[in-house]
């Protein structure tokens, strides 16, 4: 179980779990970021949450040292109103369940909100989330409406335990539609064909860092991307192991890949 990293030519990094913990920033991450730079390795930080703008992660990012623009960060929100523009002429009429983050994607490529004449339900996260909020998705759904979730994380982990996710918005809504949703977010290839598009690289020349077997590495390896777990997360060494296809690498920390990078390549501190 090893990875080639002179083969990879650019990095995907899920964010929590990786680079912070809750409010912990978690170390060697402007480090990291520093020595990419170095070696002209393109970056995107892919992340299931659909609540927040691009903006937002860009400010937060910067904030703890990692040199990231606005086309590095890929949301579900973002990576979902490029799967719409791909399949939907601008103009489509939108229902849409969820946050400011996939409210602005959508808004931004031109998809108007239109409750009464969608033609596409999209659902995200949403904190207000009301009966009569998935009464109408319901309705619309039913009369004919596509149905695309952002992502499908049953849960959302907070301080307080975890609460309900995306993908139990999406459960309820397919339960009253009878309809699967498409969904966009990790594991599904989506979200990384977004990524590879944007760096440009091919999956097996493109690393995938993250700290969820069911969503960063499953989605990475699926979609023919090398995969990293780092164990500041969600997953145990011995959970990683004892999965079915294991990860292409284990790693205690983004500082651990770094140092395993750096030594692999023959690079002198
Ligand atoms: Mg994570």
């Amino acid at each position: 179980m090893t990875i080639n990293f002179s083969s990879i030519r650019a990095v995907v990094l899920d964010m929590d779990g990786v680079l912070w913990s809750g409010s912990e920033i978690l170390p060697g991450v402007p480090e990291f970021f520093a020595f990419l730079t170095r070696q002209n390795i393109p970056f995107a930080l892919a992340t299931n949450n659909s609540t927040k703008t691009v903006d937002t992660y860009v400010e937060k990012l910067n904030s703890i040292g990692v040199p990231a623009r606005p086309q590095d960060v890929i949301t579900s929100a973002i990576a979902t109103a490029d799967y719409i523009s791909r399949h939907y002429p601008p103009g489509t009429p939108v229902y849409v369940i969820g946050r400011e983050g996939i409210r602005q994607a959508l808004a931004e490529r031109g998809y108007p909100e239109d409750p009464d004449h969608a033609q596409l339900v999209v659902v995200g996260l949403d904190f207000a989330v009301t009966y009569e909020k998935l009464k109408t998705a319901t309705l619309r759904v039913r009369g004919g409406a596509d149905f695309i979730g952002t992502n499908g994380d049953l849960t959302f982990p907070t301080p307080e335990g975890l609460i309900p996710g995306n993908g139990s918005l999406l459960a309820a809504i397919q339960a009253a539609t009878d309809t699967l949703p498409v969904i966009i977010g990790k594991p599904e290839k989506a979200m990384f064909e977004t990524a590879l598009l944007r760096m440009g690289t091919a999956p097996e020349h493109t690393l995938m860092i993250g700290d969820r077997m069911q969503t960063d590495i499953t989605g990475a390896q699926r979609a023919g991307l090398r995969a990293a777990l780092v164990l500041t997360g969600t997953t145990t060494a011995e959970q990683a192991e004892s999965s079915e296809i294991p990860p292409d690498g284990i790693f205690e920390s983004l500082a651990a890949i770094h140092a395993a990078w750096e030594k692999q390549i023959g690079v002198s501190q």
